[in-house]
């Protein structure tokens, strides 16, 4: 059984969700109990639950406020829920989650210690993340819905949650495996003097220049990763969302995450831009990536033939065959032009997402992550 038939048969509730009907407090219930326990976890484990690069920078009050407010929350979400909805199992589940962190200190968990182990895992990154994007993109997806009918709880978005949690949970892992080959294998490669005029520009031009440097290797790599069998084994894990929607872009298998982000960071470590032009490229690019995957019908005016959107990426996922192998280009629309990949019917949306070759694909995460080592898919 897929791990959606699990979650419905665990929750067991196939209630009507319509407004009023307990649903909607239900899963906020659960979603809002799971971050308050998560984050009592991460106070009582920083040092095997906290990602080493992050932890020091939190401003712990505020941790702590965030924390508390979670608990109240999702206990006061449970109790409305229980007392509209005939099955209680949600509303008791996130009254149960707010009621265990509670009990396991809340909020007020001391640190003993100082916290200072250097590998770990990133607990704090997956909730903090996945805290700011379903902020962002659940009302979004609900504002200008493209699929009006298409639930925040589709088929198969537990497998995408997992993936979301692993790469999370792995995030120093995959990102050392990111820059090690470039910082260690082609330090020799850096010439101070190329560097040194690419970090004396303006901070904004060296943003513009790092999305045109870094679409460049991702259009490339993104090809590749298409048209070689080997890397379409990879890649076809990605490619098999049949659903699109604000999670779905995390359906990623790590050897495709980290090669693209191992050989997208090496231009971009040769030229020597500046730390924070870099960083701010990070949170555009993690923010644009979960855009386009996204379920909204949303128009950029002027900025559309400059940028990539939801529309122009939906097209890169369709099952048509005139839409394959289409849309490389992840921020610039350009370089589809460029090279003559380019493929956007006026207006039109993709009927049908995924691989359109009519053979069943693992449902799993454990199934699509060992799927591309097998020797058939
Ligand atoms: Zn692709
Ligand atoms: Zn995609």
């Amino acid at each position: 059984m897929s791990l959606d038939g699990v979650f419905r048969r665990a929750f067991g509730d196939d209630e009507p969700t319509h407004a009023g009907s307990g649903w909607t407090t239900g899963v906020l219930a659960v979603a809002l109990g799971v971050f308050a326990a998560g984050g009592v976890l991460c106070l009582h484990m920083p040092d095997l639950l906290t990602t080493p690069d992050l932890r020091g920078r939190y401003p712990l009050p505020l941790v702590r406020g965030l924390i508390q407010a979670l608990i109240g929350l999702a206990f006061l979400c449970g109790l409305l829920s229980a007392l509209s909805r005939r099955r209680k199992v949600l509303g008791v589940t996130g009254m149960g989650l707010a009621l265990a962190a509670s009990l396991a200190g809340g909020a007020s968990v001391e640190i003993a210690g100082p916290v200072s182990s250097r590998l770990a895992l990133g607990l704090d990154w997956f909730l903090l993340n996945l805290l700011l994007l379903a902020v962002i993109f659940v009302p979004l997806e609900r504002w200008r819905p493209l699929r009006e009918e298409q639930l925040v709880f589709r088929p198969l978005w537990t497998t995408d949650s997992v993936h979301f949690f692993v790469s999370h949970l792995l995030v120093q892992v995959t990102t050392w495996l990111s820059l090690a080959p470039a910082t260690i294998l082609f330090a020799w490669a850096a010439r101070p003097e190329i560097q040194g005029a690419v970090k004396g520009q303006p901070l904004v031009l060296q943003v513009l220049e790092i999305v045109l440097v870094a679409d460049l290797t991702q259009y490339a790599v993104h090809r590749a990763f298409h048209v070689v069998p080997a890397l379409w084994r990879f890649h076809s894990v990605h490619h098999s969302s049949t659903t699109m929607d604000w999670l779905a872009g995390s359906r990623l298998h790590l050897v495709d995450t980290i090669a693209t982000r191992g050989l997208t960071f090496l231009p971009l470590f040769l030229l020597g831009f500046d730390e924070r032009a870099l960083g701010a490229y990070l949170v555009f690019v993690s923010f644009h990536a979960v855009f386009i995957h996204a379920n909204v019908r949303f128009r950029l005016g002027a900025l559309e033939p400059f940028l990539v959107t939801p529309r122009y990426h939906h097209w890169h996922h369709a099952s048509a065959p005139e839409a394959r192998d289409r849309n490389f280009a992840v921020h610039l629309p350009v370089l589809d032009r460029v090279f003559g990949t380019r493929h956007l019917p006026p207006g039109a949306w993709p009927a049908e997402y995924g691989l359109g070759d009519g053979r069943s694909f693992p449902e799993s995460w454990l199934g699509q992550t060992v799927a591309p080592f097998r020797r058939r898919i």
